[in-house]
């Protein structure tokens, strides 16, 4: 019996089978545990950190994000000086990789390694090591068969979070190309193509699915002759 693969693009199958009705969901199998997609993602994803990071960098030192206009005194929510943000977030993420990559360490019996001081050289020695190890941590990490989620240990996902919080925060989420045809699963309008990525995402978090350009193509064909002899209002 093959593993269905942990990733949130099999959330709807789950839930489907923790109900327990009858239904005709198919989910994406693991190979062998993580999908070739998710496992194929999650290198991409890791090896944009270093580029992502020295963008926050950029955005700390320029002050290219601003700051926002029209507030008086200061929320909690919001930074409370310039650049704190940025600090919040790399730290978070330079944490998290220092984190994984001795997590994997003790796991694999190796010797771990004296954390420079230049966050930079870090961030991108802790990459380094990550993606060598990739594929076994996608496999073998006592997390990795953990559902992804905002808050899961699985490898695959925490990477996930980092690059979407930089994304995100560098304000490249503009750059998604948005698909403006339904998703095939969940219906909603939110199909995006970052750039350079192989795959077609939709970004409903409770949906997460994964096409690919052909899948993408053969959906919006189904769609327009689905159409076909409708007027358009
Ligand atoms: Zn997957
Ligand atoms: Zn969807």
């Amino acid at each position: 019996m093959p593993t269905a693969c942990p990733g949130s693009h099999n959330t709807a199958w789950r839930q489907a089978e923790a109900d327990g009705q009858p239904h005709n969901l198919q989910p994406a199998w693991g190979n062998p545990l993580h999908c070739t997609r998710c496992t194929e993602r999650a290198h991409r994803e890791l090896a944009q950190l270093p580029e992502l990071l020295a963008a926050i960098w950029l955005e700390a030192t320029n002050g290219t994000r601003g700051l926002p206009t029209g507030t008086i005194g200061r929320s909690p929510t919001h930074p409370a000086w310039p650049g704190q943000a940025s600090r919040l977030i790399t730290d978070h993420i330079i944490g998290g990789l220092i984190e994984l990559e001795a997590d994997i360490r003790g796991l694999r019996g190796l010797t771990g390694r004296s954390i420079g001081r230049r966050e930079g050289v870090v961030a991108t020695q802790s990459v380094t090591f990550l993606a060598a190890h990739l594929d076994w941590a996608l496999e073998y990490h006592p997390a990795a068969g953990e559902t992804h989620d905002r808050l899961s240990a699985n490898p695959a996902s925490q990477i996930h979070q980092w690059n979407r919080a930089a994304t995100r925060f560098t304000a490249r989420d503009e750059r998604l190309d948005h698909h403006r045809v339904p998703c095939p699963r969940c219906e909603l309008l939110t199909l995006f193509r970052a750039d350079g990525d192989d795959y077609i995402e939709c970004r409903n978090t409770t949906c997460g699915l994964l096409l690919t350009p052909g899948e993408y193509f053969e959906h919006t064909k189904t769609l327009a002759a689905g159409h076909s002899g409708q007027v358009a209002a």
